[in-house]
């Protein structure tokens, strides 16, 4: 990179982040969401440009001679400034690119089977939800439409994803097994894969619907709260009885028999539940889960469930220690199935730079029983406009209206946030609950997510430093599957 001499240049701090651990001072490229450890030069050419913020490249050279050799600053400083991390002043490299719908093509498609569902927790969000005899069915038509509509959309990837939601998906089971067949002859015609997934409560899983989901590879997660003391408080029938003691048998069965693929539960904390070591604990080693993820409830349409603000922090709080465990099994070279964390340890491993914080409506998309497109499952049935359907092919203009809308940060809190590129603005139906409109930003609990990234980046640097083969044993082979 070629320097003027006399060029005066100051430090981006919307650009880094630096976090101490161990006494290793770590810095997070916030643009690549990357870490880096500062070594002795690094560190104090960055503090040399905190202390005075507007300094040549003659002059760093002659604060740091004799203690560094003048090519080794120039190299750092070098080095810094590709980064971004010192500027002359230059404008920056635009972090989101220029928006493209292109730039997402659709490959998974969520299909809203049944709007029925055989249980009745309290909490639930589902905005288009009824009881089972109240449920309406997708139609076998509507579904192989949603596929010719994928297809159309994106002729040219070599793997899709087809999504069974509900409701209880398995309560539309004849339709699912249609649908795979037909989805099956389809992709393997063109030369295309297909993979399968469905998010089920578990209760209707008897042991040929478990062995047709394992000869046919799905991705199960399955919705459980934890322990009974815990699973009962909200997930009940449509009687009011507790559905836990058939959920566990159930699940039992499945772990023990499904050999294709991990089976994930997801846990929903709602007011009151916020023991995510016991929940982890159940699941993961009382009932062999392979994965728990948990996905705090802030702003559902029943404020009573809710968590309160001192809840969430509790939330998050429980969330850091059990980050300790998986941060100690990490260094045994053990992963213990904590999905949040997991997560977080793949996006800094990877240095994944999210413009937008979800696939909803960019490379996924949800359709409800009358072939309606959605951003996903959880606008099904809600007053959001439609995204097209499946007849006429997804509206292009609104969809990119839309997203473009929202990978736009200028004048949002979001724009110089240190998690910017792993938050991205949070989730779209957070926001539609909370302040009626999906394209604004999830601003009531960023300082704890912002915290819970910093705890990650600790988590990463110790395991990096400790037991790098880790990344390598848990990460990468994922990546492949
Ligand atoms: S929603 Fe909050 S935490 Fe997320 S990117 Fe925006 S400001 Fe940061
Ligand atoms: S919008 Fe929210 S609920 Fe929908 S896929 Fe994104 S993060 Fe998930």
């Amino acid at each position: 990179m070629t320097r003027q001499t006399d060029q005066h240049f100051h430090l981006v701090e919307r650009n880094i982040h630096e976090v101490c651990v161990d006494s290793r001072r770590m810095l997070f490229h916030i643009p690549s969401s990357s870490l880096f450890q500062l070594d002795d030069l690094s560190g104090e050419l960055i503090d040399l440009f905190k202390k005075w913020p507007d300094r040549s490249h003659n002059e760093v050279l002659q604060d740091l001679q004799p203690r560094f050799e003048a090519i080794d600053i120039s190299e750092t400083f070098g080095e810094l400034q590709s980064l971004e991390v010192i500027s002359n002043g230059q404008p920056l490299t635009p972090e989101t690119p220029q928006f493209r719908l292109n730039n997402f093509p659709l490959t998974t498609l969520v299909l809203n089977v049944n709007t029925g569902c055989n249980l009745s927790c309290s909490y639930c969000y589902k905005e288009d939800l009824t009881t089972p005899s109240k449920g309406e069915k997708m139609g076998l038509a509507t579904a192989q439409q949603s596929i010719e509509m994928l297809l159309q959309e994106s002729p040219d990837q070599p793997r899709y994803n087809l999504v069974f939601f509900g409701g209880e998906p398995l309560s539309n089971l004849p339709l699912i097994k249609q649908v795979v067949e037909y989805a099956e002859q389809r992709f393997a015609d063109i030369g295309k894969k297909i993979d399968f997934s469905i998010t089920t409560n578990a209760t209707l899983l008897k042991d040929e619907v478990i062995d047709y989901l394992n000869q046919h590879r799905f991705g199960i997660a399955v919705s459980m709260d934890g322990p009974k003391a815990f699973h009962d408080r909200n997930r009940i029938t449509v009687g009011g009885q507790g559905s836990y003691d058939v959920v566990a048998e159930k699940v039992r069965r499945l772990i023990q028999k499904y050999d294709s693929r991990p089976i994930g539960a997801r846990v929903t904390l709602t007011k009151g539940i916020t023991d995510i070591l016991s929940i982890w604990d159940h699941l993961f080693n009382d009932l062999g889960f392979h994965e728990v993820g948990f996905a705090p409830v802030t702003s559902g349409d029943i404020d009573t469930y809710n968590l309160s603000k001192e809840e969430l922090a509790q939330v998050f709080s429980n969330m850091k220690a059990l980050g300790q465990h998986y941060l100690e099994a990490a260094l045994q070279n053990k992963n213990i199935g904590f999905s949040n964390m997991h997560q977080l340890m793949t996006d800094i491993y990877e240095g994944n730079k999210k413009a937008l914080p979800c696939g909803a409506g960019a490379g996924m998309v949800a359709i409800d029983k009358e072939g309606g497109v959605n951003l996903c499952h959880r606008f099904t049935g809600s007053e959001m406009p439609l995204f097209g359907n499946v007849e006429q092919g997804l509206n292009h203009e609104q969809l990119s209206r839309f997203l473009e809308q929202r990978m736009d940060r200028t004048h949002t809190g979001c724009n110089n946030c240190r998690i910017r590129n792993l938050c991205s603005g949070g989730c779209y139906h957070e926001s539609y609950a909370r302040y009626d409109d999906p394209t604004h930003p999830t601003y009531h609990y960023c300082d704890l997510l912002r915290d819970w990234v910093d705890f990650g980046i600790e988590v990463y640097s110790t395991i990096m430093a400790h037991n790098p083969v880790f990344f390598d044993t848990h990460i990468s082979p994922r990546r492949a599957h």
